[in-house]
């Protein structure tokens, strides 16, 4: 079988061609103002992204795992505490709460949306609980309303991991209202993405601003004055690229969630579990993920007819041998994680992919479903 179409996973570089005058223009203006690291570039796309969220501040770091450990140690997080997640995310959302020497406890997630199952986290909660970070998987964000609800009852602080879906929203809340603070990131895949690493921290917390500005700067807010930080700045450079990207944000986004409708009707009647929206939310398709117990044989099948894919994720963080476990259950029992891990298969998502490209995918996945019937 040969492919009559290659249908490529990412279209970075296609999104780079549309966008090129403007993208170059913003390089060279970096370049020409010899001022590339905290320089007036990075504070104009921090204005400019804390007005998109519509929130006080955003304070650019080096990546999103940055982004999460250094808001965890900001909001007072740290060693001998527990904080809950889920274990079907990007390693980074576990490996924060490890690296500030707390200790992460899974919760199971939902089996429709895979983002935090609400109705299992009390179970999970101990006398060291200090933190909960729901995951905003695959562009949809978590079940807030519920989260904020069980984290005043317990007095818990919640940091919403927003890597995967800036531009979402809730059916009757905004990503940030009902936290402490965001945490995202800028690699290239995300749904805002540079030409490399960045991440950022949206917060309306005055008092947790001061402790991430020096702690990203080796503990200096003031030139050759110290305590001890951390390197973790978001390059000018970045944000220069960053600034022109979030102006086209929530058009890229109402593109992907016009791809995800094409999907859904070029696949009508397919038995394979396609992405779950809950009603009112705004899910933005960061991923674009399909589950089939026959997900690697699918996953072959459309690689021989061109088409690529990925897994999000296919190990879950609790059952990664790399993963130190500490005071925690080492052993949680997480059977929708476990399903997901199994069964997630990402097809190609983002705003440059064709309506050609969507339906080739889709007549493909209904031909290796056919062929197994
Ligand atoms: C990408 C990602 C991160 C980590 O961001 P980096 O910028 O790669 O450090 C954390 N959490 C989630 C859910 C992610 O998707």
């Amino acid at each position: 079988m040969s492919a009559e179409m290659k249908v490529p996973f990412y279209g970075h570089v296609r999104q780079y061609h549309n966008l090129k005058s403007e993208i170059d223009k913003a390089i060279v203006d970096v370049l020409e103002s010899g001022k590339y690291t905290m320089g007036p570039t990075l504070k104009r796309f921090e204005e400019e992204l804390a007005a998109y969220m519509g929130m006080k501040y955003a304070i650019g770091v080096n990546s999103g795992t940055d982004a999460l450990w250094l808001t965890l140690l900001a909001l007072g997080v740290g060693k001998g505490d527990e904080v809950i997640t889920t274990a079907n995310t990007f390693f980074a959302t576990a490996e924060a709460i490890w690296l500030i020497g707390a200790t992460p406890v899974f919760v199971d997630c939902h089996p429709d949306t895979r983002n935090i199952d609400v109705t299992k986290i009390e179970e999970k909660i101990t006398p060291r609980t200090k933190a909960i970070i729901p995951v905003h998987l695959y562009g949809q964000p978590a079940e807030m309303r519920e989260i904020r609800k069980i984290a005043d009852k317990y007095n818990l602080i919640v940091l919403e991991d927003c890597a995967q879906a800036l531009g979402s929203r809730g059916d009757d809340f905004k990503i940030g209202e009902l936290s402490d603070a965001v945490a995202t990131s800028f690699i290239t895949a995300k749904n805002l993405g540079t030409f490399g690493d960045g991440g950022a921290v949206i917060t309306n917390r005055d008092d947790i601003v001061e402790p991430l500005l020096r702690m990203r700067n080796h503990g200096s807010i003031k030139r050759s004055v110290h305590s001890v930080g951390w390197n973790s700045r978001l390059d000018d450079l970045h944000a220069g690229i960053l600034s022109v990207k979030l102006k086209h944000l929530d058009e890229f986004n109402d593109a992907r969630i016009e791809r995800a409708k094409w999907y859904e009707e070029f696949l009508a009647g397919t038995k394979i579990k396609l992405p779950y929206c809950k009603p009112g939310y705004r899910h933005v398709y960061h991923l674009y993920v399909i589950e089939t117990p026959g997900r690697d044989d699918l996953q072959a099948f459309l690689q021989e007819r061109g088409v690529e894919t990925l897994t999000h994720y296919p190990i879950a963080i609790h059952q990664q041998e790399g993963f130190p476990f500490g005071a925690g259950d080492p052993h949680p029992i997480l059977p929708e994680t476990e399903k997901n891990a199994a069964q997630c298969l990402s097809l190609p998502m983002y705003p440059e992919l064709t309506k050609d490209e969507c339906k080739y995918v889709a007549d493909c996945i209904l031909e290796w479903e056919r062929s197994r019937a």
